[in-house]
């Protein structure tokens, strides 16, 4: 999901409205024909873990367009892949937090979404569950009496229990029948409805995850939660008004019209979820790559923007597969929610997403250079981004939604760096400039230092507002932090044998931090104290510790230059006169015209203020203008470093490795004796934190 705050996306919208100016609407092209299998070839797909299977779907869905409701049978095989037997099968019901205020959704979110309020009684949505039977199954194919069973909805309505007629042993599958009736909000959140604008989503009752040790993963759906899964096939059969275009999860396998009817068939495979949007206004482009089939349907005004995410979902493409492993599916569906339907706009859905449009074209945000950060480009590498960690990988994203959105945000600045260059988000005005680490720093001015990232979604209060800056940007910036002190090329090979191990297979973040450590052989060699003397030590980074106090602490990375002290390098302590007669301790002070001199040295003071152990690299430019770089492990918590000649500056963490690191105006100063001369020019180099922050504050994913 894209998470923009809602005060702010207005700040935005005013800003885009007042620049955009649309270009002219392309031809549609010749319709690229649909795929004949909802995976691409097995090759290219790779292993499928034997266990990944464990629901098979057939689902039929009429909608009443007047009355935004679907009337739907769901008949699930699904399979207990744990050690101990079942009598209870927990399900989502997602749609029924839209059913009145008080579900734990809507009174947490006091009915907003994104800047997108919920409206009267007369626009809310639920499911309703008619019917739940169990067909027997008397073997050689037969099957024997439906057996009625019984069900009852939570304490909220979100969730519900069956009571199965006899235990479900390990190994064996069950079959349920589930009649229910969905009646779609007015979309706000996500899914509903808006004119005939449907986006159905969330919309059949989805049992809970078992997990080997015979406990069921099935959360109340609250705001911050978003959706966890098993992967299965699905068949589904749409009956919809026959001029409705419609796309949905999966591959399009037949269409029968009937007066003013049409029967849709879809298939999918190896998804957890299935999704379908429909709207008679929608135009249809199809394009392709790698021999997927790239589908967008838009509503007509928005159709100028089909090349830009046309060429966003192929860069996309090309920076993920070789990052991440193949896309494994043969379709993805971009969807373009018209204007009266925003509210459903930065979703994903597995081979199916809903993007936001372009309002940039060509005119100031095209000068900025920051078009493809804040306009709906980014919305389609973002929402893609999801096919991986949420889609393929398919982590539990209540309990740990970093694990999501966080790696997925990651993912995206690296697709922006493959697709522009390392400066892909830079944004220069004059002598000012921030950069994509910089949106993540700024972030971390918010609320992200108040909360742990590893936490599950119910963790982060509105209130406290530390979701999207924690879950999202923070756990960029530990990720990026990490990738510049390891080496770009050794991180990116860890985060892959992650993603390829853990294809289809639900990994935790443990799995996520084991990979690393041992992609990553656990310690790793960041520097030298002194790059001229190697004898003096190697400067290590300890994986594990990073990663503990990134992921599980709230620790924060903080670094400062506490003094420069130029002085005689052998000297008596003691008390002086100055020139003004005025008693003074201490060594006594250079002169005027000492800079330089024999039997001088400059003294550094750097100061760990931050309690996030982290090794930094320290810049000393000397009075002879040499500059000396050195690495400091920053585990005490201050280190001196001394010169044989008085120092005229130093930096800390010059490349601007640390992400994290947010209070960076202290990382540098000037030698007192100098700052007559060159006090200016690096406290303005750096006052584009504080620019930055004034101008661009808290627009992000
Ligand atoms: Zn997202």
């Amino acid at each position: 999901m894209l998470l923009l705050r809602a005060r702010r996306c207005r700040w935005a919208a005013i800003l885009l409205a007042a620049v955009g100016c649309r270009a002219d609407v392309p031809p549609v092209p010749e319709p690229v024909p649909e795929p004949t299998s909802p995976l691409r070839d097995a090759e290219v797909v790779g292993p499928i873990p034997a266990a990944a299977r464990v629901l098979d779907w057939d689902i039929s869905a009429r909608l009443d367009e007047g009355a935004h409701r679907i009337d739907g049978h769901a008949r699930m095989r699904w399979r207990n892949t744990s050690r101990v037997a079942v009598d209870r099968m927990p399900f989502h019901l997602y749609m029924n937090a839209f059913r009145a205020e008080d579900t734990a959704w809507m009174a947490e979110s006091r009915g907003e979404h994104r800047g997108h309020a919920a409206r009267d009684r007369g626009g809310w949505g639920y499911i309703d569950v008619a019917k739940v039977s169990r067909r027997q199954d008397l073997g050689d194919g037969r099957e024997g009496d439906v057996v009625a069973l019984g069900f009852h909805e939570g304490a909220d309505p979100s969730v519900m229990e069956v009571v199965l007629d006899r235990p479900i042993a390990p190994g064996e599958s069950v079959e349920l029948d589930l009649d229910f009736v969905t009646k779609l909000p007015e979309v706000f959140a996500r899914t509903g409805h808006a004119g005939r604008f449907h986006m159905v989503a969330q919309w059949y009752p989805k049992p809970g995850v078992l997990h080997e040790d015979g406990t069921w993963r099935n959360h109340v759906f609250t705001f911050h939660s978003e959706f966890y899964a098993d992967f299965g096939d699905y068949d589904v059969e749409l009956d919809v008004p026959a001029d409705m275009v419609v796309g949905a999860t999966g591959i399009q396998t037949g269409s029968v019209v009937d007066g003013d009817r049409e029967r849709l068939t879809w298939r999918a495979e190896l998804v957890h979820d299935f999704a379908w949007v429909a709207d008679p206004d929608f135009v249809e482009y199809t394009g392709s790559h790698d021999g997927i089939k790239i589908r967008q349907l838009l509503p007509p005004e928005y159709a100028p923007d089909v090349d830009a995410h046309l060429q966003a979902q192929i860069a996309t493409l090309d920076s993920m597969q070789p990052r991440f492993g193949s896309y494994p599916w043969s379709t993805i569906t971009i969807v373009h929610p018209p204007s009266s339907a925003a509210g459903a706009g930065g979703m994903e859905y597995p081979t199916l997403f809903t993007t936001s449009p372009v309002y940039d074209r060509g005119a100031l945000l095209g000068l900025l250079g920051v078009q493809e950060r804040v306009s709906g480009v980014f919305t389609t590498v973002h929402e893609f981004g999801h096919q991986y960690f949420q889609g393929i990988l398919a982590s539990d994203e209540f309990t740990q939604p970093w694990l999501d959105e966080g790696m997925n945000t990651m993912s995206n600045v690296l697709v922006l760096e493959d697709r522009y260059g390392p400066d892909a988000w830079a944004l220069r005005i004059g002598p000012l400039g921030f950069t994509g680490a910089d949106f993540v720093r700024l972030s971390q001015h918010d609320a992200a230092t108040l909360q742990v990232i590893d936490a599950d979604a119910d963790a982060f209060s509105p209130v406290v507002g530390g979701y999207g800056s924690t879950v999202y940007r923070k756990t960029t910036g530990v990720m990026m932090t990490l990738r510049n002190l390891v080496g770009a090329a050794a991180f990116d090979a860890a985060l892959r044998s992650y993603a390829l191990e853990h294809r289809f297979g639900h990994p935790t973040g443990a799995d996520l931090e084991r990979a690393l450590r041992d992609g990553l052989h656990d310690r790793v060699a960041v520097g030298h104290r002194d790059p001229d003397d190697p004898e003096t030590g190697t400067v290590f980074l300890d994986v594990g510790e990073f990663l503990t106090q990134g992921l599980h602490s709230t620790a924060v990375i903080d670094f400062r230059v506490h003094a420069i002290v130029n002085r005689r390098a052998q000297g008596h302590a003691g008390w002086h006169r100055s020139e003004a007669g005025v008693l003074i301790g201490g060594d006594p002070p250079l002169g005027d015209g000492a800079e330089g001199a024999p039997g001088t040295e400059g003294v550094v003071v750097v100061h760990r203020a931050g309690d996030f152990v982290v090794p930094v690299e320290i810049e000393v430019v000397l009075a002879d203008d040499a500059v000396v770089h050195r690495v400091w492990s920053g585990r005490s918590p201050t280190h001196t470093l001394r010169f044989n000649q008085p120092v005229a500056r130093v930096r800390l963490d010059p490349a601007g490795k640390l992400w994290l690191e947010h209070h960076r105006l202290d990382n540098h100063r000037v030698a007192a004796s100098l700052v007559g001369e060159d006090g200016l020019s690096e406290p303005v180099g750096d006052a584009y934190e504080g620019a930055a922050i004034a101008l661009l504050a808290g627009v992000g994913p």
